[in-house]
């Protein structure tokens, strides 16, 4: 019995542990649950800052100081130019300007600008996606010169808007543009960029930005801010260079990305980093370009890892408190949901963005689900202790009451005869009768009884002799009709071909009785009860008892062994019953190495059948 709650328990608790699980994934997958995420990702980020390294990228920024000597917004191509110019000595790796140079200005400074362009290797020049999929490029006297035109697109959030990716690719009309750093980072080394649906391979390095829609921004990359010990990128400003010129020198053999840095121009943008400063778009672009030139690539880990782990962590709150219960079942539930908090932090250490909402809460919900299935369980065990415990105290009660009806009649006519010397003869012996009746119905009460504790005891002893069914079942039924003539029902004996069987007979009586005296009770008067048997194969017989009663559901013929049971309509039915009868039958009958089997429905009636082993 216990074994068969446990096991129903693991059942419901498996079920609830993997709703728990599949909830998770799926309340993951929301725009909130994606928000959750991107905050533990920031968190991440924040915690686990990479040490700092020597860029391969210097910024060439115009900024406020620059604005200023060169004329404000009108005077940026001037500081570009003139940025340029002083660079050129100095051999830069590459050059990416992250300017829109999309319309013409006065004839005599583009002609300047156009030429300091062509004095420059490596050159890329910026575009960008218009909303109506058109590219706003360079005018063509200066995308001329350049080696490549990029985009300078980054993603960021719709809810937060943080940046944390980029897309490397971007489709407008028929024209795909690489990303501006990753044109520099091309050019820089001479390579060449080769696509496959998992990676871009430039140079060599292996860049992991799988294809997801060719249409959209098709591959994207999580940007490596460098950490804020580095304070961002190295900057020099044209007005410094202009200062000093030979500060050229610092952009000798680095990449070059040139913008205004100048705050208030609105081109500054949230990082995870956030709360410690924001970005300039163009050392976003550095940064960009920082996470190639370093390899520091952070890959996201698969959804069918992150969805099997939810599994796992839910497996394992299920296993916990299948196993244990109280301190130990909690700490392995702690143990669980501490393990769903230090696997993306691991997995982050390892540069793989491992989402955290998923295992958190998989984990919370199944641990909550398994302690709230055991609990129930542990009640309804108590409750189901404490119902058979009041079951055996009404039996109890019961028996000794039973007990007292013949105790009575015994003490009465214990007295009587007494009392009165000259009682009639016949009076006498009608009293002595009586007392020798009832008194026999008291100790076969009492046998019964201590027989029931001593059978589940296992103390019983058995006879092993040999005695033939048919004459027991003619025992059984002349006790039987006794009591079944009260209601006027039929025993009606059918086929009981002359078996013998090996065993103790008058417990196989008690059995039989049991059975037969059940089928009186529980059948309304004027039915029949039919009692025969049959052979079986290997040596068996098959004794069945059927009547017409009041039938049981499939759910009560599960229970009807137990001790002290009775179901609900055994109860309305008035007869008085104990409970215990069939669970002796069924110990008689299984140490008599037989089987018992209950066919039964509801208002229909019952077949009980004994199968039990011939003798030889
Ligand atoms: P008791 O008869 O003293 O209640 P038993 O152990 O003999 O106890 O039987 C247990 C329960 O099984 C009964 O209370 C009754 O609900 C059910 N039962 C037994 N035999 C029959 C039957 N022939 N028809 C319907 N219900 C039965």
């Amino acid at each position: 019995m216990r074994w068969h709650l446990r096991n129903s328990g693991l059942g419901t608790g498996a079920f609830l542990c993997a709703a728990s699980a599949i909830l998770a994934l799926a309340l993951s997958w929301t725009s909130l649950g994606r928000q959750f995420d991107n905050y533990a990702y920031d968190f991440l980020f924040r915690l686990q800052q990479p040490a700092p390294w020597q860029t391969s990228s210097v910024i060439l920024a115009i900024d406020e100081a620059t604005m200023g000597t060169y004329g404000g917004n009108n005077g940026i191509r001037g500081a570009l130019e003139s940025g340029l110019r002083h660079i050129s000595e100095a051999r830069p790796a590459s050059v990416a300007v992250d300017i829109i140079l999309g319309d013409a200005t006065t004839e005599a400074a583009d002609s300047r600008l156009e030429q300091a362009f062509a004095a420059t290797p490596n050159l890329v020049l910026a575009s960008y996606l218009l909303r109506d999929g058109t590219w706003a490029d360079p005018i063509p006297r200066f995308s001329r010169h350049a080696a490549a035109i990029g985009h300078v697109h980054a993603n960021f959030d719709k809810f937060d808007s943080v940046y944390r990716d980029a897309p490397l690719m971007k489709v407008g009309g028929h024209t795909r543009r690489w990303a501006l750093p990753l044109e520099a980072f091309r050019l820089a080394t001479r390579g060449e960029i080769v696509e496959s649906p998992d990676d871009l391979l430039i140079s060599n390095v292996r860049i992991p930005s799988p294809l997801h829609d060719e249409y959209l921004d098709g591959r994207t990359l999580r940007i490596r801010y460098p950490p804020v010990a580095m304070d961002g990128i190295p900057r020099i400003s044209v007005a410094q260079l202009d200062a000093n010129p030979a500060l050229a020198q610092r952009f000798a053999g680095k990449v070059i990305f040139a913008g205004v840095t100048a705050q208030g121009l609105g081109d500054r943008w949230v990082t995870p980093y956030s709360n410690a400063r924001d970005m300039p778009g163009i050392e976003m672009n550095a940064s960009l370009y920082e996470t190639l030139a370093q390899r520091r690539f952070l890959v996201d880990a698969s959804w069918v890892a992150v969805g099997a782990t939810c599994f796992g962590f839910a497996a394992a709150a299920a296993l916990a408190f299948y196993f244990s219960s109280g301190w130990p079942a909690n700490l392995a539930a702690l143990a669980v949901v501490i393990g769903s908090q230090l696997l993306p932090a691991f997995a982050f250490s390892q540069s793989v963005v491992w989402a955290w909402l998923p295992g958190t809460l998989a984990a919370l919900l199944s641990v909550t689900a398994a302690a709230g299935w055991r609990h129930f369980i542990v009640r309804q065990n108590l409750d189901r202790a404490e119902h058979e415990r009041t079951r055996y105290q009404k039996a109890m009660q019961f028996v000794t009451h039973e007990m007292r009806t013949p105790l009575t009649a015994i003490q009465g006519s214990s007295e009587l005869l007494g009392r009165y010397a000259q009682m009639p003869e016949d009076k006498r012996k009608q009293m002595a009768e009586l007392i020798n009746s009832e008194s026999k119905r008291l100790a076969r009460m009492i046998e019964t009884f201590l027989s029931a504790e001593r059978l589940s005891a296992g103390e019983m002893e058995m006879k092993h002799e040999r005695f033939s069914l048919p004459e027991l079942v003619d025992a059984c039924t002349t006790r039987a009709r006794a009591f079944a003539d009260r209601k006027q029902i039929r025993i009606e004996l059918g086929n009981l071909p002359p078996r013998d069987l090996i065993g103790d007979r008058e417990l196989m009586e008690y059995a039989v009785y049991n059975l037969m005296t059940n089928a009186v009770k529980y059948s309304p008067s004027a039915t029949v009860v039919k009692v025969f048997s049959e052979d079986e194969r290997g040596d068996r017989v098959r004794l069945s008892v059927v009547d017409e009663g009041i039938g049981m559901d499939k759910k009560e013929v599960g229970r009807i062994f137990e001790k002290f049971y009775r179901t609900k309509r055994a109860e309305q039915s008035g007869e008085q019953g104990t409970g215990i009868g069939l669970s002796i039958v069924e110990q008689i009958v299984t140490q008599h190495g037989g089987v018992i089997e209950v066919e039964s429905e509801s208002g229909k009636g019952s077949r009980f059948t004994l199968i039990l082993k011939r003798a030889k």
